[in-house]
C-alpha cells in the first residue's frame, strides 16, 4: 500500500511556466505547499508558488537539495534532463518516473515505444544524414515534414519538405545529428486525449478535445470533439493503453491526427497536462490540473465531466502588437475567462494566456471565444 501525500505536504514542480503556475494554483487551493525549481526567477509558477528556487537543471547538488525539501515532486515541462529527474528520485518520489520523460522528450525513442506496442503512429524514418533524408524521402514520398529528435515543441525544430529538391534546404533548416522524417498527413481534423492515472492503476479521460493549429503551435481547442463514436472510444482506449503501458502517475496527453477515412494516428505525446487540456479548469468538475494533483499525490482521480460544451484560444503576444489588450470589450462577452501567465514580455508567438468560454453548444462557446479574442484587438491608430 503505496503512502498517500496528503494536504498539508509539499510538491515540488520542477519547472517554471504556465502549466507550473494552473498546477501550482489547484495545488495550494487545497492546502499543497508548492516549490518550483528552473534556471529563473520571477517566473509564471514562481509568482504563485510557495518557495521558488533558481538553479541549473545540470546543477545536481541543487536538484538534490530541492527534493530533499518536498515530498513528491513532479515537472511541468518533459524536456528536464534525464540526469535531473534521476537525481531528484534517490532523494524522493517521483511522478510520473524519470522513464516517462525519457521515452517522450524524444522523438524517435517515443515512435519506437508506441509502433512496438502496437499504437497507429505516422510513417516515418530515422535519418542523420542528408543522403539518409533523401533515401527516406524515396519510401516515404512528398510532402513530409523533417522534425529534430530532442528538444521540440510547437513547431520548433520542423521543416516542412514539399519537393524533394526541399530535402537540403530542410536538413540545413533544423540542423541537428539525428532527426526524423514523417509523411505529412492531410488530416481531417487534429484531437487529443488528455487522461491521468492514479497510483493505484485507476484511470480517467477528459473525453476527445478537438484542436486547431496556427503555424504549428495551438490556436483553439474545443470539446467535445466533433468525431465519429468511433474515433472517441478508440482514442480513449489508445490513451488507457499508453499510460497503462508506460505506468504513468500522473496526467499525460495524447495528441492524434484524424485522417480523411476517419483513422486515428497518433502525433505525438506530452506527459503532463496540456495546452489543449486549458478548457477542463472551466468546463469541469475535475481540471486536468487538480487531477494531476490528485494524482502525484496519491489521491483518488476526481470526476471528468463536463458542465458545459466550451472552446478555448490561445492569447499569443501578437495579441499585444497595437498596445495594451481591450480586456473590458473582451470580457464583456458571457460565458468567457481569462487566464494570463504573469509573463512580462509580450514576444510574438509567446504563449501568454488564453480565453475559455462556455456555452450551449461547441459552436456557441467557439464562437464566443473567437469574437472576445478579436474585441481584444486595439484599433490600430490612424
Ligand atoms: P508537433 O510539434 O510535432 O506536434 O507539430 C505541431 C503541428 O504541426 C501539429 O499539431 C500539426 O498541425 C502539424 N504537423 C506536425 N507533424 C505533421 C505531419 N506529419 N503531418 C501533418 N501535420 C503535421
Amino acid at each position: 500500500m503505496t503512502r498517500s501525500i496528503l494536504p498539508g505536504s509539499t510538491i515540488g514542480v520542477l519547472g517554471s511556466g504556465q502549466l507550473g503556475r494552473m498546477f501550482a494554483i489547484a495545488a495550494r487551493q487545497m492546502g499543497y505547499r508548492v516549490h518550483t525549481f528552473s534556471p529563473e526567477d520571477d517566473t509564471p509558477t514562481g509568482q504563485v508558488a510557495d518557495i521558488e528556487v533558481v538553479a541549473a537543471y545540470d546543477d545536481l547538488d541543487a536538484v538534490r537539495a530541492f527534493a530533499r525539501s518536498v515530498d513528491v515532486m513532479t515537472f511541468e515541462f518533459e524536456n528536464v534532463p534525464s540526469p535531473t529527474a534521476d537525481a531528484a528520485a534517490q532523494v524522493t518520489i517521483v511522478r510520473p518516473a524519470g522513464s516517462v520523460l525519457h521515452i517522450t522528450q524524444h522523438r524517435l525513442r517515443e515512435k519506437q515505444f508506441l509502433a512496438e506496442n502496437g499504437f497507429p503512429v505516422v510513417p516515418h524514418a530515422t535519418v542523420r544524414s542528408l543522403e539518409q533524408l533523401r533515401s527516406a524521402l524515396e519510401r516515404l514520398h512528398t510532402p513530409a515534414v523533417l522534425k529534430s529528435a530532442g528538444w521540440g515543441y510547437d513547431g520548433k525544430g520542423q521543416a516542412k519538405i514539399t519537393s524533394p529538391a526541399d530535402a537540403a534546404a530542410a536538413w540545413e533548416k533544423v540542423n541537428t545529428p539525428e532527426a526524423i522524417v514523417e509523411a505529412f498527413i492531410p488530416f481531417e481534423r487534429e484531437v487529443s486525449v488528455v487522461a491521468s492515472r492514479g497510483v493505484d492503476g485507476s484511470f480517467a479521460d477528459f473525453g476527445v478535445i478537438e484542436n486547431a493549429h496556427r503555424d504549428h503551435i495551438l490556436d483553439i481547442s474545443i470539446a467535445p470533439a466533433r468525431v465519429s463514436e468511433r474515433v472517441r472510444h478508440e482514442s480513449i482506449e489508445i490513451a488507457r493503453a499508453i499510460l497503462n503501458q508506460l505506468k504513468v502517475v500522473g496526467v499525460l496527453c495524447v495528441e492524434f491526427f484524424v485522417t480523411r477515412d476517419d483513422k486515428l494516428l497518433i502525433n505525438e505525446l506530452a506527459p503532463r497536462p496540456h495546452n489543449s487540456g486549458h478548457l477542463t479548469i472551466d468546463a469541469c468538475a475535475t481540471s486536468q490540473f487538480e487531477q494531476q494533483v490528485r494524482a502525484v499525490c496519491g489521491l483518488p482521480l476526481g470526476s471528468t465531466d463536463y458542465h458545459h460544451p466550451s472552446a478555448m484560444a490561445n492569447l499569443l503576444g501578437d495579441v499585444w502588437n497595437t498596445g495594451e489588450p481591450d480586456w473590458q470589450a473582451g470580457l464583456a462577452i458571457p460565458g468567457v475567462k481569462l487566464h494570463l501567465y504573469g509573463k512580462r514580455d509580450p514576444r510574438p508567438g509567446r504563449k501568454m494566456g488564453h480565453l475559455t468560454a462556455i456555452a450551449s453548444t461547441v459552436e456557441e462557446a467557439e464562437q464566443r471565444v473567437v469574437e472576445a479574442r478579436r474585441r481584444l484587438h486595439k484599433p490600430i491608430p490612424l
